[in-house]
């Protein structure tokens, strides 16, 4: 830490020299400051979008949101048990871009007319498309210092992304439980860099500077823009996306992470190890970006191995000690468990986040198949 005075309001301040910006923790003020000159200079475009949460109503939204997804919504309150509600504001660089993207491939023909496995079952396909975007680019080093915030983007398309960078506009308006009182958008309600506007969380420092941030924007719309071309044909043969970048700025975004687990009431208790499930707010308007679910497919598969392992060998001793019949019954239920085991240690493999279920209606993650050319 070097002490450093504030080139706006003079007050001198300990500042993190790892730092890519300084932030005056008494008026505010973000400023460059070059360790070899000592010159320092404002930094204007700085901004924050308001928290407007307050750790109980996190804590509500997050019970409220485990009603709607839960069959028995009166056994939420009794069966899960909100561990942890913690806040903070991070910085990202937010790029207003427009990508063109051109690209050609071979689709296969569907009818079956020229089926000879040469090349003429192939038509050429071309085409260009552009988007805009308003493009965040998290301005920490550890882009996974806080839980989901690094695969934040979902896009419309049935693509997996492989990218941290998200559209802010889309992404700050989903996952809501209730209907957003406020039509403005998260960007619209953004401010002018003020501590006071993060309502009590923590502001985390900017340690990136703006020419890496364009340059991972530019990879990260590459990757997705390739990736939707690729949807259009069985084979992408050439794919080139030019970026125009039409501003940059920074902006200090809210985010809640909760920590919750599940105790179940019913006998499943005995059975059942709770286990700590993550779910990311946006603390703007409160949408849930990601939600683990407390009991997965993969869990109650578990469960059931235990419960018919335990009963196939109390059938059994029963068939011993009375009757023969019952071997045959704990045959069967030895069988399902035996196939249970087994299904649930290969979901185990399975990808740990859910995406928020509530408003999109749909559970899961969807499936993406890779396509792999092989060059003869
Ligand atoms: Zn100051």
């Amino acid at each position: 830490m070097h002490e450093l005075a504030c080139p706006t309001c003079g007050t001198s301040a300990q500042y993190d020299f790892k730092n890519y910006l300084f932030l005056c923790p008494f008026c505010s003020e973000t400023f460059k400051h070059d360790v070899t000159s000592g010159e320092k200079e404002p930094f204007p475009d700085h901004y924050i979008i308001p928290n407007t949460l307050a750790p109980k109503a996190v804590r509500d939204m997050v019970i409220e949101w485990l009603k709607r997804l839960h069959h028995n919504p009166k056994m939420v309150d009794k069966e899960y048990v909100i561990a942890s509600v913690e806040g903070v504001s991070v910085p990202f660089w937010v790029i207003s871009l427009e990508a063109h993207t051109e690209w050609s491939g071979l689709a296969q023909r569907r009818s079956k007319i020229h089926d000879h496995g040469s090349g003429s079952d192939f038509l050429n396909e071309s085409g260009k498309f552009r988007r805009t975007y308003r493009w965040a680019v998290n301005a920490r080093h550890n882009i996974c210092e806080l839980w989901g915030i690094a695969r934040m983007h979902e896009p419309k398309e049935k693509i997996r992304p492989t990218w941290d960078g998200f559209p802010l506009d889309s992404t700050f308006s989903r996952g809501h439980i209730e209907k957003s009182a406020s039509d403005r958008s998260a960007y619209d309600a953004k401010e002018s860099f003020e501590f006071k506007f993060a309502n009590g969380l923590p502001i985390s420092g900017v340690e990136v500077g703006e020419e890496a941030a364009i340059r991972r924007a530019s990879q990260h719309i590459d990757h997705y823009h390739h990736q939707i071309s690729g949807q259009y044909v069985d084979f992408l043969v050439d794919c080139r996306t030019e970026v125009e970048i039409a501003g940059i700025q920074l902006i200090h975004l809210p985010f809640w992470h909760v920590t919750y687990y599940y105790r179940p009431q019913t006998a499943l208790r005995h059975f059942y190890k709770p286990v700590v499930k993550h779910v990311l707010v946006e603390g703007h308007s409160s949408g849930v970006l990601h939600g683990q679910l407390a009991l997965t497919r993969k869990d109650k598969i578990g469960v059931n191995a235990i419960v018919t392992g335990v009963s196939a060998v109390g059938l059994f001793l029963l068939g011993a000690a009375w009757h023969p019949a019952f071997f045959f019954v704990a045959a069967f239920a030895g069988a399902i468990s035996v196939a249970s085991l087994y299904l649930s240690a290969v979901k185990s493999k399975a990808p740990q986040i859910a995406h928020s279920a509530v408003t999109s209606g749909k559970g899961g993650d969807d499936i993406f198949e890779n396509t792999r050319v092989e060059v003869a």
